[in-house]
Formats: C-alpha cells, sequence, structure tokens
C-alpha cells in the first residue's frame, strides 16, 4: 500500500455546479464547491436568497411594527383631545371626530 492521506481522493459533485470532482478522502480537509470561483458564488447566491426570503417577512414585521406606532400615535392623540392627522389641537373633539377641521379641508382637498 503507496497510498498516503494525500492521495486518497474519493469522488463528489460540486455543490454549487454540480460537478463531480475529486478531493482528499480526510474529512478535516473536504471541500464543498469544486473550485475557488464555485465556492465564491455560492456564497453570494447563499446571501441573495436568504435576503429573498428574509426580507418579505422583515417588511411585513416593520409594517406592522409602524402601524401599532401609528395605532398608539393616534390612541394618545385622542386622548389629549389633539388632532390624529396633525397632532395639533382638534377643535371637533367634542363631535367625537378625530381630525381637526383644517385636516378636514386638507383630505379633501383645498377649501
Ligand atoms: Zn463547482
Ligand atoms: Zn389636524
Amino acid at each position: 500500500m503507496g497510498l498516503t492521506q494525500q492521495t486518497l481522493l474519493i469522488a463528489c459533485n460540486c455543490g454549487h455546479c454540480g460537478t463531480p470532482f475529486l478531493q482528499n478522502l480526510d474529512p478535516q480537509r473536504q471541500k464543498t464547491y469544486c473550485s475557488r470561483s464555485c465556492r465564491v458564488n455560492a456564497y453570494h447566491m447563499r446571501q441573495y436568497y436568504s435576503l429573498k426570503v428574509r426580507d418579505p417577512a422583515k417588511i411585513a414585521l416593520k409594517l406592522s411594527r409602524n402601524q401599532r406606532n401609528a395605532a398608539a400615535w393616534r390612541e394618545a392623540a385622542l386622548a389629549k383631545g389633539l388632532c390624529v392627522r396633525c397632532g395639533r389641537e382638534n377643535d371637533r373633539t367634542y363631535q367625537s371626530l378625530k381630525v381637526c377641521t383644517n385636516c378636514v379641508i386638507a383630505l379633501k382637498g383645498g377649501p
């Protein structure tokens, strides 16, 4: 047996391009990818997909947080008798309306 650890090779498929390649049998020195470029590309692809997968949840989370913040802000404004839109004094609180006269005018597109 003239084989040393270094000459013991096993066939693997590259984790990125799928090409079969030979590599060291030693598990400590095994590679997942056939080449450096495949390793780099696989890394970028992972980043890309993890971002893609993560983003919608992130956006939804951010949105719901914004919605919660907005709801809390509106509640606080109402409790203080302020307009929920502009945060200034609400002249229509007595009518239990949430938006002041100025804002109603602005919302309707001017006087
Ligand atoms: Zn490859
Ligand atoms: Zn207002």
